[in-house]
């Protein structure tokens, strides 16, 4: 029996989408991807990026209190464990609000499956899901939510200290031993960034923010708290040229580049984080679905989620490099579910 939908990726976009085809009767099948060493590494685990940061302040809904009673009230007791439920008055974090989707979607029906999608076959119908575990699913409408994953800059010397050193995700890695009460660098200049840095200044001596040019990225209300905080030290026109350390205790330097022509400098740090942006999680595709230049879903009608694909659609953050938001992800979400839902509705399926 084939499914009416498939949901891939269990970011905002894919439990937003799950909910609304849910409440439609559509009975999805959600893929939240699988718990592996891998994802870990390349930041695809269940639950999106958003399980990756710290408080979210502009997700719409969720202004700063205390969470705690409705967190446990809410979410099923075998789940509270994966969100390290933080106590006291604050704003909902990214792994509470995931959580919060997940379980959302979850009371309405929404069946979900801790696995990746490894392959897809579009060209036939019902279109072919293919899973790490080796399983196949049929389904008649697809909705691809995978999100995108941090990107390296693809130094040698940066993946040989990945995992001793070497981290996209300061929330994830933050709290080890070898990088508290010492310093550390993040490379970037966006919000990402800043909020890495932010983060690490809470176990650092000392965090130097690498960034290529002398403004950086990020929002305003970001900015500010950067340039304020006495822990981060701006290292402005600058790159990384190569992660330096050993074998035995990994990351101990960095080595910057200049990009006004100051020279080559050594800074000593325990610990590089890069926060350079993102890439689209589009490659298990194989170029079955038209893709923008930079890799991203083509959303191929105006103001509609729909693909190059009749029966494919595409929300959050896998087919958008412009907004890039929790909130922009869970409504292309909704989108993709009503869209899904009309046109399995006038297949009569
Ligand atoms: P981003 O805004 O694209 O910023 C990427 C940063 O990395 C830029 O400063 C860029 O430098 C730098 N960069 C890119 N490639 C590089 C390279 N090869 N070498 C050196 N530096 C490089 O990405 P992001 O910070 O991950 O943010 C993505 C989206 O998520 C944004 O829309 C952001 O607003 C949103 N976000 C929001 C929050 C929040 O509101 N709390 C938190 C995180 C992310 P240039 O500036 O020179 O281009």
């Amino acid at each position: 029996m084939a499914e009416h939908v498939i949901i891939i990726g269990s970011g905002p976009a894919g439990w937003s989408a799950a909910i609304y085809a849910a409440r439609a009767e559509l009975k999805p099948l959600v893929f939240e991807g699988a718990i592996t060493e891998e994802n870990r590494l390349s930041g695809t685990l269940p639950l999106g990026q958003l399980a990756l940061t710290t408080e979210v302040e502009n997700y719409a809904g969720f202004p700063a209190g205390i969470l705690k009673n409705y967190l446990e009230t809410a979410i099923e007791h075998d789940r509270l464990q994966y969100m390290n439920c933080v106590e006291g008055h604050h704003a909902v974090t990214g792994p509470e609000l995931m959580e919060l989707m997940r379980q959302q979607a979850s009371n309405f029906g929404t069946r979900i499956v801790t696995d990746d999608v490894v392959n897809v076959d579009l060209q036939q119908r019902p279109f072919v899901v293919k899973t790490l575990e080796g399983n196949t699913h049929h389904a008649h409408a697809l909705i691809i939510a995978t999100g995108a994953k941090a990107n390296y800059l693809g130094l040698p010397s940066e993946e040989a200290f990945k995992n001793r050193g070497v981290s996209a995700c300061a929330v994830c890695d933050g709290a080890l031993p070898r990088f508290r009460n010492k310093p550390l660098v993040v490379v970037g200049g966006g919000d990402s960034a800043v909020e890495e840095a932010t983060y690490l200044t809470k176990y650092a001596s000392m965090v130097h923010m690498v960034h290529r040019r002398d403004k950086l990225r990020a929002s305003m209300i970001m900015q500010e708290r950067a340039l304020k905080n006495p822990k981060i030290k701006m290292e402005w026109n600058s790159t990384l040229e190569e992660v330096i350390g050993d074998d035995k205790q990994g990351v101990s330097g960095v080595r910057l580049g200049s990009t006004n022509g100051s020279s080559v400098r050594e800074i000593p740090a325990t610990g590089v984080f890069l926060a350079i942006g993102h890439t689209p999680n589009t490659s298990f595709l194989k170029a079955q679905v038209a893709l923008t230049d930079k890799q991203y879903i083509k959303w191929t009608v105006p103001f509609r989620t729909n693909t190059s694909v009749e029966g494919v659609f595409a929300a959050g953050d896998v087919a958008d490099d412009y907004y890039k938001q929790a909130i922009t992800s869970a409504g292309t979400g909704c989108q993709a579910a009503l869209d899904a839902e009309r046109w399995l509705a006038a297949k009569g399926i």
